[in-house]
């Protein structure tokens, strides 16, 4: 069982489901070749079991040829909620950090050419990486964060978190719709354009201003 960190607090609360929202930044989703989701987010899984925190290492897996990095604000959901309202919305996200949704890419396509679904694109063990939980009680999200990385010091991803199209209300309160959310979950709302493949032994260091940063290293 994996459990979360938090920055200044000791709470033993293990990692719940982690939702993830696909195609929430319009360039990101163009890069991608697609056009923007018109009514409701892309929704998938990742299970607790891919984490890793900053400091460990990714393993490559050999049966992908394009794993590739994407940086996200991550949502800590602390406590139950069910068709939430705005209020109860906000209320349901107790804290936040920066986190990585490792991706294989080239599975990704074959998967979304077939209608298959995404998930061994996703779910490979180290496929999470994550930091430090910054509750909010010890810093208010503004909106306008600055989210970065790099891979071997040259940046790949520089955005701002006002760039998503979908508020992490209007996720919240969707996601609560279709499933009720629980303390530890997480959200994982989507990433920015730049997202590029990674080999063994590149770097990649991750940043949501002012609330964490993560470092990882891709191994064979
Ligand atoms: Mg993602």
């Amino acid at each position: 069982m994996k459990f979360l960190k938090f920055k200044k607090h000791n709470e033993d609360v293990p990692i719940g489901k982690i939702v993830c929202i696909g195609r929430n930044y319009l360039e990101h989703a163009k890069e991608m070749g697609n056009e923007k989701p018109d009514e409701f987010p892309i929704v998938f899984l990742k299970p607790a079991s891919t984490v890793i925190y900053s400091g460990e290492n990714v393993i490559h897996p050999t049966y992908s040829d394009n794993l590739q990095h994407e940086v996200e604000l991550v949502l800590y959901i602390g406590e139950e909620v069910k068709n939430a309202t705005d209020e109860e919305a906000e209320n349901a996200i107790h804290g936040y950090t920066v986190g990585l949704d490792m991706t294989l890419r080239d599975l990704q396509f074959e998967f979304k050419k077939k209608g298959d679904p995404w998930t061994l694109a996703k779910c490979f063990d180290t496929a999470t990486v994550l930091s430090e939980i910054v509750l909010k009680k010890d810093y208010l999200l503004k909106g306008n964060e600055k989210i970065l990385l790099k891979v071997n010091d040259e940046i790949k991803q520089s955005s701002s978190i006002d760039k998503m199209i979908f508020s992490q209300i209007e996720i919240i309160k969707f996601i609560s719709t279709r499933m009720k959310l629980e303390k530890g979950d997480l959200i994982f709302t989507g990433t920015p354009e730049g997202v590029s493949k990674v080999v063994p032994g590149d770097k990649i260091y991750a940043e949501l201003e002012n609330i964490s940063n993560l470092e990882t290293k891709i191994i064979e």
